[in-house]
Formats: structure tokens, sequence, C-alpha cells
């Protein structure tokens, strides 16, 4: 059987928990990252950040309907 042991346990990989684990790592530590999401791969997974405003319903602003804006600054 393997024996798994660390001395930290991170659970989620948000800007708290990477920056946690970052410090930890760096010091010597072994550590475990839990991560319930998807894997977000940087640049590559970021869909949304090099869209023109024009590329979204109503450009951006908000629906007069609805009147959620849809250019949220989301991925
Ligand atoms: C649309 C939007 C735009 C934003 N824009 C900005 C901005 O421009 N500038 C700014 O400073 N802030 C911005 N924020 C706020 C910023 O994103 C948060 O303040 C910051 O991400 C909080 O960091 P965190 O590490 O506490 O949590 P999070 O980044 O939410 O990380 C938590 C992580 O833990 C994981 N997790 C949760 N539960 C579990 C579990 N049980 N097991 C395993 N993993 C788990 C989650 O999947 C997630 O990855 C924005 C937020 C939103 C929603």
């Amino acid at each position: 059987m393997v024996n798994n042991t660390y001395d930290a346990i991170v659970v989620g990989s948000g800007i708290s928990g990477g920056w946690a684990a970052k410090e930890l790592t760096e010091k010597g530590l072994k550590v475990l990252m839990l991560e319930r999401g998807e894997n977000v791969e940087h640049v590559k997974d970021y869909t949304n950040t090099h869209k023109n405003l024009w590329d979204y319903p109503h450009h951006g602003r908000k629906s007069r309907s609805t009147g959620v804006s849809t250019g949220d600054g989301s991925r």
C-alpha cells in the first residue's frame, strides 16, 4: 500500500489556496492541493479575454428587458 503523507493539504486553487501552496512549497513542505473545479489552463482557457464588446449579446450593455449585463468579465 502506498503511504501518501503531506506536510500540508490545501483545499482550493483560487488566489488564496494558490498563494498558500506556492509559499509552503517554496519553504520545502510537501503540499497536496485539492481542487473540485475544472482544469483551467493558463491563457488557453480564458475564452472571453480577447473578445470585443460587439461579440457579446447587447454589446456588453445591460439588456433592457432583463437589466443583466452580458459582458461580465468572466472567463
Ligand atoms: C466575475 C468576477 C470578476 C471578478 N473580478 C475581480 C477583479 O477584477 N479584481 C479582483 O481583485 N477581484 C475580482 N473578483 C473577486 C476575486 O475573484 C475573488 O475575491 C477571489 O477569487 C477570492 O479568492 P479565493 O481564493 O478566496 O476564492 P476562489 O478564487 O473562489 O477560490 C476557491 C477555490 O476553491 C475551490 N473549492 C471550493 N470548495 C472546494 C472543495 N470542497 N474541494 C476542492 N476545491 C474547492 C473552488 O473550485 C475554487 O477554485 C471577481 C470575482 C468575480 C466572480
